[in-house]
């Protein structure tokens, strides 16, 4: 006899299952068994990894869920009343049946959501083809009803059911739970039922996790989930009774006064079906003008882009590199999707959104630079196709996309209402319990003391998983083994490391399909207050479906370049347009010789900058180069770039044939493509065949590596090169090769380093002003940019009610920014919109009195009127110290005024004077030691005056500037003077304080470690 679990869940059910799809599937097979189902609550999550997984292992997959039924309408949210529901196990039979499962869930999720996405029974008759439906355990309706000794209403909710899914497809679930008396009540009750209406039982065990000795973890997870007390009697448990995957041996055992239990499970398992589709891939459909074939009309708009970007007659080597492309393109039948995405990148940039000019490996493609999706030039730089497209190996090709962070959503809003609102969504993604938070979870549940958990918890460095900490940290492990408590916490973290905790949408994935959606994955909102929808599958899942996922991402830097273009315009008057600046300007290489690379996208670290200033970047490789070297691992290979360029070390080559690949980086293999170029050009591999042994050396594959050497070094024998040197060559690149970079991205990056670079170098202060406004809320960072400001001679003026607006801003003509008043903390928008508006209709304000009146908001309070203050903002109409000694009258004043428009009087009172001067009582002016608290505490820094200035002498004579320092021998001990401006301290591991520190003088600041030897 064989016996097949179908009723299962994983940690999919969300804090109320716990094993994984791997660790599910692994035992199963250790068990003997040949087949299983997964039931999740209320979603079908797993469905695809589970369905691939149990394949992979030989296992037939049976896709299910344990659905909530409401208790009447899945409408109807009556409190106390709906917030219970019942269970109900569906099992997909066929296509069909997955396809109304879909359904089912998603209007569970989207309609019948309250407290748990459900259905009802009316929904479920609708959809119910194709689904085998299983009574469930106590929770189900007909278990309930027979716990509430209604028999009768239970054999006709079973026949109804019944009726529903159609003779044969329904089954009562009827488990082996000894310590449970309501259990024992069901049982008797549906075997009753069964005899009586002939409707068949089936024996599952509703498992919950995997082996007996988890039950202690399980409860745990449903303490994190329920946040009940541990020591509370009547809390939810599983405890009592057996959750496992019970072994087939001994479910034949517990049933074996009922076989046909048993058998059943055999009967269900031979009519469920069902299979996913997967890895075909299904691109929406692309609206070609009439008459025309995809291929023909995106050959169409190459021609049109080759006149643009090479002019009248391009050379030959382009045309066939476009033919070469454009065929590929066409047999792999991918042409849609290159018009979908040129179509959303275009309209972007219609609209003024400014794209990265390509990220990945899409900028190896002629024809994307052709169609405007990226914007480098493939074949001037030696991109190449086959690292973005192998027609040898053909997978999804990957294009992700840059845009300016704060109007991405736009893109995603143009493309949902292009290809239709069901068919774009974002995709979900799960929260999982990281090694940290999962110890302060577990003694949450076990009842141990915050403080004792959060102590053990800090042990685990971040992003270590438990069991590396075991083997790393010393003082862990000790823990572990000598503390009986600990112990137990730590087990149980083990256990519970990992598992899925919450769903949320991925920050960059959308996918859009050629059929509405919800019938191929069940679509939910992120979280119930989430109006948004996402896919139930993650982005694995959503690849292995076929479906076209594209990456969306909001780039920081492109909003920055954005602002700065209308800055200029702004304040110059005249456009700037971005993809057509020269790439060997002078100026914007003199800016990286010297490291000022503040705000410089990817070159702005610290050691970027001293790498910068040793080798002195002269062309567009070199940023190229760096950005590619500048990662752990590669970076050693910088200072050989550095002298070799320098012409401090001599370059050689193994071969002569690698003097053309090698020769723009010096002789050494930075790039992935250099390593692709090597093999074709003296092994006599296809380009795709260099994909393929990149891909190899990349990976690590012992025995994969192993076939590509002898074929590279047969390969380069044929091509007459000597054995001995053959050996050398692939020696010498095999590291090379794992280390090397992905040059049509670092290309990419490198032109966006370059534009923020060139606007910095050519318009400071229309850079830095956007740079500022973009950090607006990071009080640090605004700091650390006006210290970048003032040494490259750009003044920052403090804030002033009539100079400043919402952001920091150009002053016109001069070497100058103004202080954005949305930078002043406390300040809300409300009050910064209403003084610029204001200001911008009537004019500038002339005395205080003029600004009271004519500010009537609710937003000025008393908290933003006084960091308005003390940021100066009033300097040039009154004292800071008696505005501040006044501001209750101040604000009476407002009210008062206030009350008087309100009331109706607005017309009479708009032609008269303000005549009602506010006398302000005399008060002692501030100090400048207040003053310079007041900026630092609102604007983040000293902007009037230093508290240094005094010392600035003695400074000078006795320390080294802290802008100095890099130029000292780092053996050499110096002194440094300056003030702390901001402290912080932690504890090290063997248990002692230390201080991170941030010392500031006149020319910089510096990050200051003091260690324990000297607190
Ligand atoms: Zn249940
Ligand atoms: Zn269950």
């Amino acid at each position: 006899m064989k016996f097949t679990h179908l009723h299962v869940h994983s940690h999919y059910s969300l804090l109320d299952g716990l094993p994984k799809i791997d660790e599910l599937l692994d035992y199963t097979k250790e068990l003997g068994m040949d087949s299983v189902a997964l039931t999740d609550h209320g979603n079908i999550y797993g469905a695809v990894e589970f369905y691939k997984k149990a394949n992979e292992r030989g296992i037939k997959p049976i896709v299910g869920c344990e659905m909530y039924m409401a208790l009447e309408k899945m409408s109807q949210e009556r409190p106390n009343v709906d917030d219970k529901r019942y269970h109900l196990v569906l099992l997909v039979k066929n296509k069909e049946g997955y396809k109304n499962l879909v359904k089912l869930i998603t209007k569970a999720h989207l309609e019948g959501f309250y407290y748990k996405p459900r259905i009802d029974e009316e929904l479920l008759a609708q959809y119910s083809n194709g689904l085998i439906g299983l009574s469930a355990c106590l929770a189900g309706k007909i278990p309930k009803l027979i716990l509430a000794k209604k028999m009768v209403e239970a054999e006709k909710t079973a026949l109804h059911y019944q009726e529903i899914f159609g003779k044969g497809n329904f089954y009562l679930d009827i488990q082996h739970h000894p310590n449970s008396p309501d259990q024992k009540i069901v049982n008797k009750g549906l075997i009753a039922i069964s005899k009586k209406c002939g409707i068949p039982l089936v024996a599952t065990n509703d498992v919950h996790y995997l082996k007996p000795e988890d039950a202690e973890a399980q409860d745990v997870l449903m303490l994190i989930n329920t946040g009940a007390n541990p020591n509370d009697p009547e809390r939810l448990s599983l405890k009592t009774d057996d959750f496992s995957m019970r072994p087939p041996k001994k479910m034949i055992d517990d049933f074996k006064e009922i076989p046909e239990a048993i058998e059943n499970t055999q009967r269900i398992v031979d009519a469920c079906n069902f299979q996913f589709e997967l890895g075909k891939i299904k691109l929406p459909h692309y609206q070609v003008p009439s008459g025309k074939t995809a291929d023909e009309y995106l050959k169409e708009l190459c021609q049109q882009g080759l006149e643009k970007r090479y002019g009248k007659n391009p050379k030959k080597e382009i045309l066939d590199r476009l033919d070469y492309e454009l065929s590929v393109i066409k047999e792999i039948g991918f042409a849609s999707y290159f018009l979908i995405v040129q179509d959303f990148v275009n309209w972007a940039k219609e609209n003024r959104i400014v794209v990265g000019p390509g990220r990945g490996s899409v900028g190896g493609s002629l024809v994307a630079y052709l169609v405007n999706i990226t914007n480098i030039d493939p074949l001037k730089y030696n991109l190449l196709f086959e690292r973005f497209l192998n027609p040898e190996r053909i997978s999804f090709p990957d294009i992700d996309l840059d845009f300016t962070d704060r109007r991405r959503d736009e893109v995603i809003n143009y493309v949902s209402e292009k290809y239709g609102r069901d068919k774009v969504a974002q995709i979900i993604t799960f929260g999982t319990m990281a090694a940290r938070a999962v110890v302060r979870d577990v003694g949450r549940a076990l009842g141990y003391s915050y403080t004792y958990c959060d102590q053990i918890a800090k042990l685990i460095p971040f992003g270590m998983s438990l069991e590396e900490t075991m083997k790393r940290v010393l003082e862990f492990r000790t823990i572990y083994e000598t503390d009986e408590k600990a112990r137990k916490l730590i087990d149980f973290a083990k256990k519970l490391e990992g598992v899925a905790r919450h769903a949320s949408t991925h920050a960059c994935g959308v996918v859009i399909s050629d059929t509405p959606l919800d019938n191929v994955v069940p679509l939910q909102h992120p979280t119930q207050d989430d109006a948004a929808i996402v896919t139930q599958y993650e982005m694995h899942s959503i690849e292995d479906l076929g479906l076209l996922k594209m990456d969306f991402l909001g780039l920081k830097n492109l909003t920055i370049i954005e602002d700065t273009l209308s800055r200029i315009y702004a304040v110059r008057g005249f456009n700037v347009d971005i993809e057509k600046i020269p790439f060997d300007d002078k100026k914007t290489y003199r800016l990286l010789q010297k490291g000022e690379t503040v705000g410089v996208f990817q070159l702005e670290s610290e050691g970027m900058q001293r790498y910068l200033k040793q080798l002195k970047p002269t062309e567009f490789e070199d940023i190229i180069a760096m950005v590619a070297l500048y990662r752990p691992g590669p970076m050693q290979l910088i200072p050989d770039y550095i002298s070799r360029k320098q012409k401090k070390q001599r370059v050689e080559y193994l071969h002569p044939k690698l003097k053309p690949i090698l020769e723009n980086t010096y002789g050494i293999p930075v790039y992935q493509e250099q390593i692709m170029q090597i093999a074709r050009d003296l092994a006599g591999f296809s380009l795709s065949e260099a994909d393929i042994l990149r891909k190899a050396i990349g990976k690590k594959i012992r025995k994969l590596l192993m076939a590509q050497r002898e074929k590279f070094i047969e390969g380069m024998k044929k091509n007459n090169i000597p054995e001995n040197i053959a050996q050398q060559i692939w020696y010498w690149i095999e590291p090379f090769a794992s280390y090397s970079f992905n040059r049509s991205h670092a290309a990419a990056y490198a032109t966006i380093s370059y534009q923020t670079a060139f606007l910095k170098a050519h318009f400071p202060a229309e850079f830095m002003a956007a740079l500022l406004t973009s950090e607006r809320n990071d009080i640090d960072r605004i700091s650390v940019l006006i210290g970048e400001c003032r040494k490259t001679g750009l003044e920052v003026l403090p804030p002033d009610i009539n100079e400043s607006f919402t952001y920091f801003s150009v002053v016109p003509k001069k070497n100058q920014i103004r202080f954005g008043l949305s930078a002043i903390k406390n300040v809300g928008s409300g009050i910064v919109e209403a003084i610029v508006e204001e200001r911008k209709t009537k004019g500038n304000f002339t005395s205080i009195d003029d600004f009271i009146s004519r500010i009537n908001t609710k937003d000025l309070n008393k908290k933003s009127l006084e960091s308005l203050i003390k940021a100066g903002t009033f300097d040039k109409l009154a004292e800071r110290n008696q505005l501040l000694f006044n501001i209750e009258k101040l604000l009476e004043s407002s009210r008062e005024i206030q009350k008087i428009k309100t009331n109706g009087q607005q017309g009479l009172f708009d032609g008269m004077e303000f005549n009602n001067k506010i006398r302000l009582a005399s008060a002692e002016p501030a100090t400048e030691k207040e003053k310079l608290a007041w900026e630092k505490e609102l604007l983040g820094l000293f902007i009037s005056s230093h508290p240094l200035k005094n010392f600035q002498k003695i400074l000078e004579k006795k320390a080294v500037a802290i802008s100095k320092i890099r130029d000292y021998n780092p053996k050499k001990i110096i002194k440094i003077g300056g003030i702390i401006s901001s402290i912080k301290k932690i504890i090290t591991r063997n248990g002692k304080p230390m201080l991170f520190l941030n010392l500031e003088d006149l020319s910089d600041r510096i990050e200051v470690i003091v260690f324990p030897r000297i607190i």
